[in-house]
């Protein structure tokens, strides 16, 4: 078997058959075996990339198409539509990449320059 990296979905994609398919693993960039969640910058990444990907639903064994979206090489979701994988490239901006960085900071250091 092949590298291969896993990215997380931000919201699970249901299959047909009720099944929630919550991460895949890609093939796209260096492959280090990493794991990415929206907002993670992937290093190997292009400034921006949309691609195809497909898994197998691990219940019905269908084929489930999504696309993966990164903007200035962060990871920002998998959609199930060519059309919202492109808004959420257009739409990224200096704010959404803030609150990205502000769901990393520990809740207990929350509050502190308050
Ligand atoms: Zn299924």
């Amino acid at each position: 078997m092949g590298m291969f990296d896993t990215v997380i979905f931000e919201k699970p994609i249901l299959c047909k058959c009720g099944q929630k398919i919550e991460s895949t693993q890609i093939k796209e960039f260096e492959c280090m075996m990493d794991t990415y969640h929206v907002g993670d910058m992937i290093p190997s990444a292009p400034m921006f990339a949309l691609f195809e990907e497909w898994d197998y639903c691990s219940n019905c064994k269908a084929t489930i198409e999504f696309y993966v979206a990164c903007s200035y090489s962060i990871y920002l979701g998998v959609f199930s539509s060519y059309k919202e994988a492109k808004e959420a490239i257009d739409g990224f901006n200096m704010e959404k990449l803030l609150k990205f960085y502000a769901q990393r900071v520990p809740n207990q250091n929350r509050g502190m320059f308050h």
